[in-house]
């Protein structure tokens, strides 16, 4: 190594759920179930997160705590507070017990109009309150079929980061569009393209720090494929959507590894 540079490790995997509009206070039962049986391993070597629908984010905490499950919220508005009607902001997510944020998940870029300006502020309005950002990027079956994938992965990487962002606070989500509740995933080598684009993104902008950012996959990620996935090239981790909604399929996929 060259002196003067610091050698970053390789990042600790985190395995994201995110319940999206899915589950009632009921759903704790999910929760005790997976900290249950996560309680019974010696190690873990991964990160576990579940990001339920606001309503239930506080009783959740309240149910994970003293577990190795952590929780998150979804989305969070740029601001501290203010008027806007329906928005919950970072401070408030981390008040209640939140430890993560995801921030421009496609389904909000698209039903939200969310731009990549906008992200970048909801991911610093996460840092500022202490909250770890999740920020998702993917493309479209047209962008992919149009050969478009990178070129769009590279924009997105841009104007969704911001210059402040380390490894510490921001975990990067590739989750391709077409992938995102169809059954449809890509293959192994193709995430694996991906993932090393990103990766190669990152240390572009932010120098051998860019190694230490999580790059989870997002997309169809099942007990079945998720240890396929899980071992392409710098894949740190999944975010999980409809599998992530019962213990028993989201331990499934942390199993992986296990
Ligand atoms: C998601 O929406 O983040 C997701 C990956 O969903 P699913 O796992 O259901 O495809």
């Amino acid at each position: 190594m060259a002196a003067g540079k610091t050698k970053v490790r390789a990042p600790k995997p985190l395995v994201a759920g995110n319940w999206k509009m899915n589950g009632l206070r009921g759903a704790k039962k999910e929760i005790n179930a997976l900290a249950k049986k996560l309680n019974k391993l010696d190690r873990l070597p991964c990160d576990v997160l579940i990001c339920p629908p606001t309503p239930t984010l506080a009783l959740l905490v309240e149910t994970a705590k003293g577990s190795k499950v952590r929780i998150g919220g979804q989305d969070c508005h740029p601001q501290v507070s203010g008027a806007h009607t329906g928005d919950v902001s970072a401070e408030m997510l981390k008040d209640v017990g939140a430890k993560y944020v995801i921030v421009g998940h496609s389904e909000r870029r698209a039903d939200h109009e969310e731009t990549n300006a906008l992200v970048a502020q909801k991911a610093a309005a996460g840092h500022r309150a202490g909250l770890i950002s999740i920020v998702c990027v993917g493309e479209t079956e047209a962008e992919r079929d149009a050969g478009k994938t990178l070129s769009v992965i590279t924009a997105q990487l841009k104007g969704s980061l911001g210059d402040t962002f380390d490894p510490k606070n921001t975990v990067i989500a590739y989750e391709p569009v077409w992938a995102i509740g169809t059954g449809r995933t890509p293959t192994t080598a193709e995430v694996g393209q991906v993932h090393t684009h990103i990766r190669k993104r990152l240390v572009a902008r932010y120098g051998e720090q860019g190694n230490g950012y999580r790059v989870l996959y997002g997309g169809s990620v099942k007990p079945a494929n998720a240890e396929e996935l899980m071992a392409a090239p710098n894949v740190n981790g999944a975010l999980v959507g409809g599998a992530s909604l019962t213990a028993e399929d989201f331990y499934g996929i942390i199993s992986a590894y296990l």
